[in-house]
């Protein structure tokens, strides 16, 4: 199905891996022209490398810091000629159940996941009121709902971002602008990877991931794929999206429902 989205000018934070990646590469493919960023700049010149420069600006930016996303959003603004959509991907997670976190991990987790939506939408602001579609589409997990006990701190901050998504979509509707959400179970990314990393760096990979998707009692049997992700994020991105705001897709292979 077309989108639309041929022409729209999408910021897409953290496209050097995983979702960001996919994201970015679906809104290249349907037509788009993209900016994004991660902190990593060397890391998103190779990953992006394949993608028509015409179509994607690649730019070093943290997130978590409001002048560095000044500086990113003005320099994405004036090469897309406008922004129609803003994609909060970016973010990383602390490991951990209570007696594993300490304050300044706690600190890190809630400031940083609140932040990286926050500071990209305020430089943005000003932009997708211009834009005839704009749309705000924030990356969660179900954890926000259902907290992961070793993912306590993680969970706490989804909770908050998945509240924060709702409030925005309620305040910017009278701009026009949609904000949605999209909830994540496990992806197969970096991230999975990192995690396997950390509980179980013996076994293989797929082991692990077939243990994950017991554990989590996950209906589809498997892990999410990045690409997976993307489709759900682009439909909300989309102008024929006209009737969808504060509302939230779960990715996650039916993850937390009761059948
Ligand atoms: P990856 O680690 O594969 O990708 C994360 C991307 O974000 C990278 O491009 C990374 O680049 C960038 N990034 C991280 N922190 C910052 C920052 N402070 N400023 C700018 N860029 C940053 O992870 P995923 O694709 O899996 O994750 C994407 C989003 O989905 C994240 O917010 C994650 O928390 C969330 N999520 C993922 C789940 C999963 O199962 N994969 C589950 C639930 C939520 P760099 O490190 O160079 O900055």
């Amino acid at each position: 199905m077309d989108l639309g989205l041929e022409g729209a000018r999408v910021i897409v934070t953290g496209g050097s891996s995983g979702i960001g990646l996919a994201t970015v590469r679906s809104l290249v493919e349907a037509g788009a022209f993209v900016a994004t960023c991660a902190r990593d700049d060397r890391r998103l010149a190779d990953a992006t490398s394949e993608l028509d420069p015409a179509r994607v600006l690649r730019a070093c930016c943290d997130v978590e810091d409001a002048a560095a996303c000044g500086r990113f959003v003005a320099e994405a603004a004036a090469y897309l000629g406008g922004i129609d959509g803003l994609v909060n991907n970016a973010g990383h997670g602390h490991f951990g159940r209570l007696a594993d976190l300490s304050e300044e991990t706690w600190r890190d987790e809630l400031e940083g996941k609140i932040f990286a939506i926050l500071n990209p939408l305020r430089a943005a602001l000003p932009h997708l009121r211009s834009s005839r579609h704009p749309r705000i589409v924030n990356v969660s997990a179900v954890s926000a709902k259902e907290p992961d006990p070793e993912l306590l701190a993680v969970s706490a901050a989804r909770a908050a971002v998945s509240n924060l998504s709702r409030g925005l979509a309620a305040e910017l509707v009278g701009d026009g602008i949609l904000v949605n959400t999209v909830s994540l179970g496990v992806i197969a990314t970096r991230r999975a990877h990192e995690r396997h990393e950390h509980e179980a760096p013996d076994q293989p990979f797929e082991e692990w991931a077939t243990g994950e998707v017991r554990r989590r009692r996950i209906p589809l049997g498997r892990l999410g794929e990045p690409e997976e992700v993307a489709v759900a994020i682009l439909f909300f991105l989309s102008p024929f999206t006209t009737y969808c705001t504060g509302t939230t897709i779960e990715v996650a292979g039916g993850m937390n429902v009761a059948w």
